[in-house]
């Protein structure tokens, strides 16, 4: 798939013999009920699918990086076959169409320090991506959201509770439980009558919250939270997620998966259960599966080094200067800022600053402009040992890193290593955002005190 198109018949059956297997079916129990489509479970979670790879997309995401190699790497010797044989007397005529190539080739070229490189906009490192290739082909399918969008989706995924308990969330959202109304559309022969009350048909919204037993649940589960008339499953979901803190959002989970599957053991098993019990046992699940959690969590970042990592400011040894460094973006305003805050071995404030700047292409060209400026504000005021701190550590990576990056953001990492480099007595270490709250508010209050 990394060198070769594979042709879409290929890539189809590949597809379905995926969603074959996804939803069940198999040559001993038949066809199963494809709830919904494949293109919807390619979708980025954000955007509500599961983000399976689709097939076509990933290989062209592949064969760019044979392209970016042709374009970057001029001296192997694949680059010099393919010149040869299909690009020999002009890349620019030889690659675009009439239109590109003129805009190409009328380009006001400026004198420029430095040799001209070629590099990619969408990676920090300037550097082709697979991953990035495909983000952006999916982008334009309309499968991916941004990663700040707020949907119902991105929500659900934030939610800390049990896997299963999300997929349930996901489930009912996308109409892929297998309720009575939706059996019925999906012309399966069974009632549409609620089989745990009589009452009423059974919709999800029904199944999950209306329903007499599904309502006690609810009741017991959040006494205090009240929610409006609403006509979906999403809208009430929507309303319970917002009137939640993170750890009720987690309980909303597993109650809907708990009272998902007391349906289930009253229809399949006959096995009926009390509201209370369905809640508790909910809630002693998520207990448990949070306490499960706690052990795998502190895995350490591998690419930490000595002295990275705290979580909390620690004041420096006596005659060196501690320099908290972090960057905010005021995205409306298409500015950014920064907060730079000195302090001593006890702690007390020497200095800071604030600064508020044009927008940046990127977060971390952001942060990396930050830490420049905290290097020259530190060579500036004289000080000679110094322990500059950031909560970017993609910043302090490419800042210690070797590895020759084409990007904007890149550049402005050598600048920095070219400083770090003068400045013998100053470290930069990489500290977690809770060591570094009082750069992190200057930062985000610099454009009321810019320049300060
Ligand atoms: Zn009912």
């Amino acid at each position: 798939m990394s060198v070769f198109l594979l042709p879409l018949d290929i890539s189809k059956d590949i597809e379905r013999s995926l969603a074959k297997y996804w939803w069940g079916s198999s040559q001993s129990i038949g066809k199963k009920i494809h709830w919904i489509s494949w293109d919807r479970l390619c979708k980025h979670k954000s955007a509500g699918g599961l983000g399976f790879r689709d097939f076509r997309d990933f290989n062209l995401a592949m064969l760019g990086k044979q392209a970016w190699r042709f374009l970057t790497k001029l001296e192997s010797l694949s680059t010099k076959v393919y010149k040869a044989r299909y690009f020999v007397d002009d890349v620019v005529r030889d690659i675009f169409n009439e239109r590109d190539q003129s805009c190409i080739l009328n380009t006001h070229i400026i004198e420029s320090i430095g040799e001209d490189s070629m590099y990619r906009r969408l990676e920090s490192s300037g550097v082709y991506s697979i991953r990035s290739a495909y983000k952006l082909l999916q982008l334009q399918k309309n499968r991916w959201r941004g990663d700040d969008v707020d949907s119902i989706w991105a929500k659900i995924w934030k939610i800390k509770a049990p896997p299963k308990s999300i997929n349930i969330l996901w489930r009912a959202l996308s109409c892929c439980l297998p309720y009575n109304l939706q059996l019925q559309q999906k012309h399966v022969q069974v009632s549409v009558v609620c089989p745990v009350c009589s009452e009423e048909n059974e919709s999800i919204l029904h199944a999950l919250v209306e329903c007499s037993f599904a309502a006690q649940c609810w009741r017991h589960a959040f006494p205090q939270v009240q929610v409006g008339v609403v006509g979906y499953f999403s809208e009430w979901l929507d309303q319970m997620l917002s009137r939640c803190n993170q750890g009720d959002r987690a309980k909303i989970a597993v109650v809907c998966w708990a009272v998902w599957k007391a349906c289930n053991d009253l229809v399949w098993n006959q096995k009926s259960s009390q509201a209370y019990k369905v809640v508790e046992s909910a809630e002693e699940y998520l207990k448990q599966w949070k306490l499960a959690q706690i052990n795998s969590n502190i895995a350490p970042v591998s690419s930490l080094l000595e002295g990275d990592g705290a979580s909390s400011w620690v004041k420096p040894q006596i005659d060196i200067i501690k320099v908290s460094v972090d960057a905010a973006i005021f995205k409306d305003r298409e500015e950014f800022g920064f907060g730079l805050v000195a302090r001593d071995h006890l702690g007390g404030l020497i200095k800071a600053k604030s600064v508020l700047r044009k927008w940046v292409s990127s977060p971390e060209t952001a942060e990396a402009m930050a830490v420049k400026e905290a290097l020259s504000w530190i060579k500036q005021e004289g000080w000679s040992q110094v322990e500059l701190e950031s909560d970017s550590l993609v910043t302090v990576q490419a800042i210690r890193s070797s590895m020759v990056m084409r990007s904007a953001f890149g550049r402005i990492a050598e600048e920095c290593r070219h400083s770090l480099r003068q400045l013998i007595k100053v470290s930069l270490n990489f500290v977690r955002r809770s060591a570094n709250m009082v750069a992190h508010k200057l930062a985000r209050a610099s454009y009321l005190y810019s320049d300060q």
